[in-house]
């Protein structure tokens, strides 16, 4: 017996039927606010992700599945999809004409992080990046996709939306002189990793779960007291627009983005129904991503969701069932099995889910698998019937049971099913 690699799953039964109605819902709300999907590769030049996500992230600096290739090509499977659908928006050229663009994705993404509840090393997200637009308005729409996904999965009620702002160029670097020296003067009262962080990300401190590192955080200076007014003025819009789009949310002042490209919003989606693993989605606006990998100055903004988490959470609220058939068709062998086959294609045509039973057993063997099949309807193809044209339809429901022509029965069970 084989077994799959640490880190990584099967996803079958009613988690898989969970998934389906979390892709489908995703899909419908992604069209019903105008962006169209792209489809990424799952491999790409490790350089990418070096560049595109940054060389000071965990994911960079331990978490990617990165291998050289037998041309001696340094590849990595994605561990997320934002520099991807950079580099692919820049090597494709659909900067030209300069119009805005809304795209969404679904897929794999790895990382090779400590395997826990929650935590996989292949793991799925969803997520969007629009570019071409640094007004307000679009960070608020963004945001509300982000709200409207979660409702529309059917776990609305479970999650927040938590938003910040983390000021541009103008404003940050004063700020983060302010931090770091404040930082500084109680280094000894930070954890190991948050230490190393002083020099190389600071801000990423704020964001440390260490109840150490928290109780210097809770008193150090914040971004949003230090904005410029640009920065004030663009927040004030988003919290404006948001609240005309109809989005709940609150302001954490201590949310952070590691990396220099990203500019002022930055937001997550956060649950407290599934233990320490909190987060849900996150996004934020970047500036300068585009321009690094190689495209002309053009700002974006995006998110991304964990759908592993979606469907935890869904099925903590529910047993999703999986898809029943309409029909269940009951044949026996040599007598009505080509009219059983016959009748599965014709359903099949109109869209009718249906099954049979190829093994042809007994009749109660079959009315049984009918029965368990969860089908509406139970098609009988007897020998009696055969000869007359009919087919015997038991409605799975009410128990009746009723004689119908065969060449009308695609007719009848469609009138049937509304
Ligand atoms: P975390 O703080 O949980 O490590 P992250 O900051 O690494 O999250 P992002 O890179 O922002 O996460 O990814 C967006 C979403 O993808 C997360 O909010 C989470 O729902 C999901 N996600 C990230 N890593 C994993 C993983 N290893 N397993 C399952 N889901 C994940
Ligand atoms: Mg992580």
């Amino acid at each position: 017996m084989y077994r799959k690699v640490k880190g990584f799953r099967d996803i079958f039964g009613s988690e898989a039927a969970a998934w389906e109605r979390v892709e489908r819902a995703f899909r419908d709300t992604f069209h019903t606010f105008s962006f169209s999907e792209f489809v990424l590769p799952v491999l790409e030049r490790t350089e990418v992700f070096n560049r595109g996500i940054g060389s000071t992230t965990d994911i960079v600096e331990k978490e990617m599945f990165a291998f050289e290739d037998r041309d001696g090509t340094q590849v990595a499977l994605r561990p997320e999809g934002t520099a991807s659908i950079v580099r692919a928006y820049v090597e494709n050229k659909l900067f030209n004409p300069p119009e805005v663009k809304k795209y969404f994705y679904m897929g794999p993404m790895f990382r090779r992080e400590r395997p826990q509840k929650g935590r996989f090393r292949q793991f799925f997200q969803a997520g969007v990046e629009v570019f071409g637009t640094s007004a307000p308005a679009l960070d608020a729409e963004v945001i509300h996709l982000l709200d409207t996904l979660a409702v529309n999965a059917g776990i609305g009620d479970m999650v927040t939306m938590e938003i910040n702002s983390i000021g541009c160029p103008a404003c940050r670097p004063g700020y983060q002189e302010k931090l770091l020296n404040y930082l500084r003067e109680h280094s000894s009262e930070l954890c190991e990793d948050c230490v190393r962080r002083l020099d190389r990300n600071p801000m990423r401190i704020l964001d440390c779960k260490n109840e150490k590192c928290k109780g210097v955080t809770s008193e150090a200076p914040v971004m949003l007291d230090h904005l410029c007014g640009d920065c004030v003025e663009h927040f004030d819009n988003v919290k404006e627009y948001l609240d005309d789009f109809g989005v709940e949310y609150s302001v954490n002042k201590m949310m952070v983005r590691g990396l220099d490209y990203y500019v002022r919003t930055a937001f997550e989606m956060v649950t407290t129904s599934l233990g320490s693993q909190n987060a849900v989605g996150a996004g934020g606006r970047y500036d300068g991503l585009v321009k690094l990998l190689g495209g002309p100055e053009i700002p974006g903004i995006g998110f991304a969701l964990g759908i592993d988490r979606f469907v935890s959470l869904l099925m903590l609220k529910e047993e999703v069932e999986e898809q029943k058939a309409d029909v269940f068709v009951i044949a026996f062998k040599d007598v009505s099995d080509r009219k059983a086959v016959q009748l599965l294609r014709w359903f099949r045509e109109k869209g009718i889910k249906t099954l049979m039973d190829y093994d042809m057993r007994a009749m109660k063997k079959q009315m049984k698998k009918a029965d368990q099949s969860g089908a509406r309807f139970t098609l009988i193809l007897g020998e009696d019937e055969l000869e007359k044209g009919e087919v015997s339809v038991k409605d799975m429901h009410s128990g009746g049971q009723e004689l119908v022509q065969i060449d009308k029965i695609t007719d009848y069970i469609s009138d049937k099913l509304g």
